[in-house]
């Protein structure tokens, strides 16, 4: 029977981070890809913060398609407020070309890749764990599994390891012909434009001609489909000036998974990226805090690998690192996301309105940070305490109140 050090399933930039790095050090990994080629098909609006680049090493001239220095996020009603303006916040990269990118430097530092080779089942078995493959029916072993197999992980499943609090469904396009301002992403707020979440659009080019579109909604909060918010946004006069004359190239998909997992490691096992919920709930962005979680995970891997012990007890120190790293604030992305999914189209126009004014407009400017949005809290409630007041009835009741 095979037996790998280590097996990851899922060839997403999570997996593929984590096989790159065990693989250095010198240990037997091999990760298994469902689809036929990396990075596709494409679930990613690719809006990531230089951050990314510290964590993983790859040539970023052939990812980075563009830099963003701010936003103009259009009120239910039409008002736009314009942040940010003067420096980069932001990078637009090419999703697939990145997942490409970390899965070749993989491959390079020995791992096994399997493409087109699903994971079909995998269970404990004594000290280790036994799984089978769509293009192998016997068994393979492994001292240690990493599920990083993404929103809807069947690994996640079959370990009886708890669920997102939400999943968003997301939709979207590869667009041409567009007329933008290509330092800006444009933000769309609105029950009617997309229910629970937002739609955007983001230039993927120095010359404005090209973009990324999409929305997520929250299935909790609409009977519709994402389509039918999409085919909606493309029609709606407010917006006609941005999709006037454009093409589709490309079309995206996804979902995205919200409220991160209590525990994420059991006997032989770790669950890292989409797959644990390592995503932040008010962007749906999860490259940044899953790769932070995967460096993590790789620590902890490495150190059960050393001493030859999978067992929980060595294996709870990667939910310990990244609670400790990341956890809180995800945690106060979940308490911003209750707050902005219980708000009326009024309310969100009033909060758009309060903020139209040089000093706020100017803290968002220095605050705002698309991985740590909480740091924006303080400073904003100091300059516009009035802000509370519009909070909805049922959260202002609760206040106080521990949950
Ligand atoms: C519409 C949309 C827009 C987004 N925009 C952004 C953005 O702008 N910025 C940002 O940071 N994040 C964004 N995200 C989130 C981001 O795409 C995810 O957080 C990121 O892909 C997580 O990486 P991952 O490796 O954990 O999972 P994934 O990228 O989902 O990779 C998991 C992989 O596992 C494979 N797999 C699943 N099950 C099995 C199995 N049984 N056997 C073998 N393989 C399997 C899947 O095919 C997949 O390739 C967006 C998501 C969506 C849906």
């Amino acid at each position: 029977m095979h037996e790998y050090d280590v097996a990851i399933v899922g060839g997403g930039p999570i997996g593929g981070f984590i096989a790159d790095k065990i693989s250095k050090k010198g240990f037997n990994v091999a990760l298994y890809e469902e689809h036929k080629n990396i990075g596709e098909p494409l679930k990613c609006a690719g809006l990531v913060s230089s951050r990314v680049f510290d964590i993983v090493d790859v040539k970023k001239e052939n990812i980075i398609q563009n830099s963003i220095k701010g936003a103009h996020i259009h009120s239910p009603s039409g008002q736009i407020l314009t942040i940010g303006g003067d420096k980069v916040h932001a990078l637009v990269i090419n999703r697939s070309m990145f997942d490409y990118e970390i899965i070749k430097q993989a491959m390079e530092s020995n791992t096994e890749v399997f493409l087109e080779n699903k994971i079909i089942s995998a269970k404990k078995s004594e000290d280790h764990i036994k799984f089978r493959t769509s293009k192998n029916n016997k068994n393979i072993r492994c001292k240690l599994l990493v599920g990083a197999d993404g929103p809807f992980s069947t690994i996640r499943k079959w370990f009886n390891f708890s669920e997102p609090t939400e999943i968003l469904k997301g939709i979207g396009a590869e667009i041409t012909n567009t007329n933008l301002d290509p330092n800006f992403v444009e933000i769309f707020l609105g029950r009617n434009v997309a229910p629970g979440f937002f739609a955007w659009i983001i230039p993927t080019n120095k010359s404005g001609t090209k973009a990324r579109t999409g929305l997520c909604i929250s299935p909790d909060m609409s009977n519709f489909t994402p389509k039918h918010f999409l085919l909606n946004l493309f029609k709606n006069k407010q917006f006609s000036d941005f999709f006037k004359n454009v093409e589709i190239t490309k079309r995206i998909g996804g979902a995205i998974p919200l409220g991160p997992l209590k525990k994420t490691y059991a006997d032989n096992m770790l669950l890292v990226g989409d797959a644990a919920a390592q995503v932040k709930p008010t962007s749906g962005g999860g490259i940044y805090t899953g790769l932070l979680c995967a460096s993590h995970c790789i620590t902890v891997a490495e150190a059960a690998l050393q001493k030859n012990n999978f067992s929980q007890q060595i294996l709870k120190k990667y939910q310990k690192m990244w609670s400790a790293d990341i956890g809180k604030e995800l945690n106060r992305g979940m308490r911003f996301r209750t707050i902005f999914k219980n708000l009326t189209d009024k309310q969100i126009d009033k909060y758009i309105e309060k903020f139209q004014n040089l000093k706020t407009i100017d803290i968002i400017s220095k605050y705002g940070d698309i991985d740590y949005p909480s740091k924006l809290a303080i400073p904003l409630l100091k300059t516009n305490p009035s802000i509370l007041k519009l909070l909805p009835k049922t959260l202002k009741k609760n206040k106080g109140r521990k949950n």
